[in-house]
């Protein structure tokens, strides 16, 4: 489910039709016809026909749904102006004024979970700004759409079964299963799938009420925090400074040293002071390369954001956002700025890459995992700082 959730995310996004050959599959045999399979799947599946019958009588496929799922929503600016969009004042202000009018729940929530205030409401307040935004599609008509869809009716076959449950189960009635395009409902946007296996009544009303109470859907992202592997009084991400050029193949989240190590490395906090010398573990996150703003990466960030949604920039956008709530300073902006390649650019970069044998995936124009490893690759060979940031001299030197 987790790689799903990049489909989340009311913010903005740019769409990119997607290339691969699944998007180009065609549906073939009835609607209608899948649906009543569909129908006897369920009640197979122990749902009761009362419910069936309310749910999917008379649903329809919806081209809209499939419109959005055959664009690839990505995320596409350098960190410092995206986290700039999403971190903007308004959203601090609201995000500490509801900690605070919520401070009895989430202390509630912390002492059962171990996930803090500031990492839920970042996730909130990117996800739905805080419950306002949740979608209005309907969540039944999406997932039918998607699991008679070619495209990947696994993924979505399920989600459908589970929201059928979430409704049996008088969670939310019929009428309130109302979201984004791609099924996720709620102030947090739970996939039916992760609502069924975690989401909590954390009110007492008896429900499970992701949509209306602020306290089950708080509770419920903790759940599901929890469960990907948050480990409680531990950091996610902290800003540090660099004193001195290091090996920068070093910054990489797949590499986790001591801080100890980085500390020896000439890293301070980003205030100027100096680092604890212990063993926590943690990778050096440079989201826009050595001439930008640079992060101490601990396991909760390693293990919990990336499960959240898999796009790096959204994850260290709200990791950065949840130590705003906590009370870090805005980040240093270094000098970053402008050193990158746009779309175009980085379409080019791909080819070249994908040209000497490197597997980018798509030629997209995204600087995703892939592209990222390659450019520190090329960097190495040419003999250039590998912080797997490309620049216009490394698209030079590829030409
Ligand atoms: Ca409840």
């Amino acid at each position: 489910m987790c790689s799903m959730r990049v489909f989340a995310v009311a913010a903005a996004v740019i769409t990119v039709t997607a290339t691969s050959a699944q998007a180009a599959c065609q549906n073939t045999g009835n609607f209608n016809a899948w649906l009543k399979d569909f129908k006897a799947e369920a009640a197979s599946q122990g749902i009761s026909r009362r419910t069936i019958n309310a749910a999917l009588n008379g649903v329809t496929y919806d081209k809209r749904v499939v419109a959005y799922d055959r664009k690839k929503a990505v995320f596409t600016q350098a960190f410092l102006k995206f986290s700039g969009r999403m971190v903007n004042k308004s959203r601090l202000n609201r995000g500490r004024k509801l900690i605070k009018q919520n401070a009895s729940t989430f202390r509630r929530i912390e002492r059962q979970y171990g996930v803090p205030a500031p990492v839920l409401t970042a996730f909130w307040g990117l996800e739905t700004d805080f419950g306002a935004v949740q979608g209005k599609f309907s969540t039944i008509r999406s997932l039918a759409t998607l699991a008679y869809d070619c495209r990947r009716p696994e993924l979505f076959r399920p989600q459908l079964i589970d929201a059928l449950r979430i409704v049996e189960r008088g969670d939310l009635a019929l009428e309130d299963m109302v979201g984004a395009w791609a099924g996720e409902l709620g102030q947090t946007q739970f996939l039916p799938s992760d609502y069924m296996e975690t989401a909590v009544d954390f009110d007492g009303d008896g429900r499970r009420d992701l949509k209306r109470s602020t306290a089950d859907a708080l509770a419920s992202s903790a759940a599901l925090i929890r469960n990907f592997g948050w480990q409680a009084g531990q950091p996610w991400i902290e800003e540090v400074r660099l004193t001195k050029a290091i090996d920068w193949s070093e910054a990489d989240l797949a590499i986790a040293h001591p801080r100890s190590q980085w500390a020896s490395w000439g890293i301070v906090r980003a205030n100027g002071k100096a680092l604890r010398k212990d063993g926590t573990r943690a990778a050096l996150l440079l989201p826009m390369g050595r001439k930008g703003p640079a992060f101490l990466a601990y396991d909760n960030f390693r293990n919990v954001y990336l499960k959240w949604n898999e796009s790096l920039l959204y994850s260290t956008t709200a990791a950065y956002f949840a130590t705003r709530l906590a009370g870090a300073r805005p980040v240093t902006r270094g000098t970053a700025d402008g050193t990158g390649l746009d779309l175009k650019q980085t379409k080019q970069l791909q080819r070249a890459l994908q040209s000497r044998g490197f597997d980018v995936g798509d030629i997209d124009g995204i600087l995703g995992a892939g592209t990222r490893k390659a450019v520190k690759a090329m960097q190495v060979k040419y003999g250039m700082p590998a912080d797997s940031w490309p620049t216009p001299e490394l698209l030079r030197r590829l030409r």
